[in-house]
């Protein structure tokens, strides 16, 4: 008999949920944080924009000259000679009007002199003393950029929620704006639980191993652009663990922990979790990567990642990644995924939906295949290391044979 106030000690909470719905149940709870601050726009590249940003003059702001040619005057006799009056350089405009028989010498850039028809490139005139004979009559208009046809005025150019590019950093210069408002960055705290494990530096005792987790969450927080706070190595013991709970919640939106997700070692977070905030304990069915801690310790989100490094770079890329950067105001799209023919025969056991490690290799032809990386345990970090790409095969999937096409979700996205 449990009683409702004594939550059941750990265990599954679900017996197993898709990554989809474990997905969908984190989305729903995380609300994004609302500061921002106001930066240098150089020092915006990277951040989450925090307001729309609208042109208020049009770009260009001048009819201008698309090639180096002759600006021509409107009503001027097809076939005739016409006389040069002047200059129109970039950053020199020509002061007058042109009249019927005028031109000017206009290069690229150069603002288009009032009374011009259109533009006619160098290589279609002969040029003799100050007139030129145009080979080619231009069509009305031609190469001529029209003021606002980059920008039109009172256009969102980038809308709220959006990353900054480089390119977008050049836009926003384009209409002359210096500052931007931006969120605040995401304050993500992390810590390595586990008795085995030691820092770098430290000598290894009998069945130690090295805590490489913070090594490949530092790394992959450090792209996402959070503010980060390491809290080390904690041990599998209820006191330290409730005491690095507690400071990580004080100075952070999210904590992120890795190990001790197991039935059994979870006991001590789970009831950590309860009494400070919640815990959902979720078997997830994909591989690597099955068990997940979702909750709140007081005010910080947390994610239980396994201890498991493969597992740990899984959960992060498919979970955790998305959710923050949700949290940090980004409107994401899902990470793009390409069909390509497997070279490798892959092992599948129907069930889960699993990443395996693999690389994009180029054929001759400049198409692209992807093959598997090798051995494929859960604690191989090298195999990671040797990928560039997922080979993402669906739950209900079995062994796949060399030729067959396979859906691949490269690394490194969002590109920046
Ligand atoms: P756990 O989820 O704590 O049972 O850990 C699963 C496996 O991952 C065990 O073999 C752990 O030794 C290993 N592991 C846990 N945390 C780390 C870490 N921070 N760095 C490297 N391996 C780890
Ligand atoms: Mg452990």
């Amino acid at each position: 008999m449990t009683d409702a106030s004594t939550p059941p000690d750990c265990g599954h909470d679900s017996p197993s949920l898709t990554l989809a719905e474990a997905m969908a149940r984190i989305m729903a709870e995380l609300k994004p944080i609302t500061g921002h601050q106001c930066l240098a726009l150089r020092s915006a590249l990277d951040h989450v924009l925090a307001e729309p940003i609208t042109a208020n003059a049009p770009v260009p702001a001048h009819d201008n000259a698309a090639m180096d040619g002759y600006a021509i005057a409107s009503g001027s006799p097809k076939a005739a000679t016409l006389s040069c009056v002047g200059s129109a350089f970039a950053g020199h405009p020509y002061a007058g009007t042109l009249a019927p028989g005028e031109c000017v010498r206009i290069m690229t850039g150069g603002v288009v002199p009032a009374g011009t028809e259109a533009v006619v490139m160098q290589e279609q005139v002969e040029v003799k003393d100050t007139t030129i004979q145009v080979m080619r009559w231009p069509e009305p208009g031609e190469n001529i950029r029209r003021a606002g046809e980059d920008l039109a005025p009172g256009s969102v150019i980038l809308e709220a929620g959006r990353r900054l590019t480089a390119a977008d950093l050049g836009l926003i210069a384009s209409i002359g704006r210096a500052e931007v408002a931006v969120r605040r960055p995401l304050r993500v705290a992390f810590f390595s639980t586990g008795d085995e494990l030691r820092c770098l530096g430290e000598p290894l005792g009998p069945g130690e191993i090295y805590d490489s987790n913070r090594y490949t969450l530092y790394g992959m927080l450090q792209h996402l652009g959070v503010d980060i706070l390491d809290g080390g190595v904690v041990r599998d013991d209820p006191n330290a663990l409730q005491a690095a709970l507690a400071e990580a919640a004080s100075q952070a939106d999210v904590i992120l922990t890795s190990g001790g997700v197991s039935v059994g070692e979870a006991d001590y977070m789970g009831a950590l979790l309860r009494r400070h905030g919640e815990a959902h304990f979720w078997s997830i069915a994909m591989k690597p990567g099955r068990p997940l801690t979702f909750g709140r310790y007081d005010n910080a989100w947390y994610f239980g990642l396994p201890g498991n490094p493969v597992s740990v770079m899984a959960t992060f890329t498919q979970v955790v990644a998305p959710a923050l950067r949700h949290l940090g105001g980004e409107h994401t799209e899902p990470t793009p995924r390409f069909q390509m023919i497997c070279r490798s025969h892959l092992r599948k056991k129907p069930g889960r939906e699993e990443f395996q490690r693999g690389r994009i290799v180029m054929e001759a032809d400049g198409s692209r295949q992807v093959e598997s990386v090798g051995r494929q345990g859960s604690g191989m970090l090298r195999s990671m290391s040797a990928a560039n790409c997922f080979i993402v095969l669906p739950a209900d999937q079995g062994d796949v044979a060399p030729g067959d096409w396979v859906s691949v979700e490269p690394f490194g996205y969002p590109p920046m």
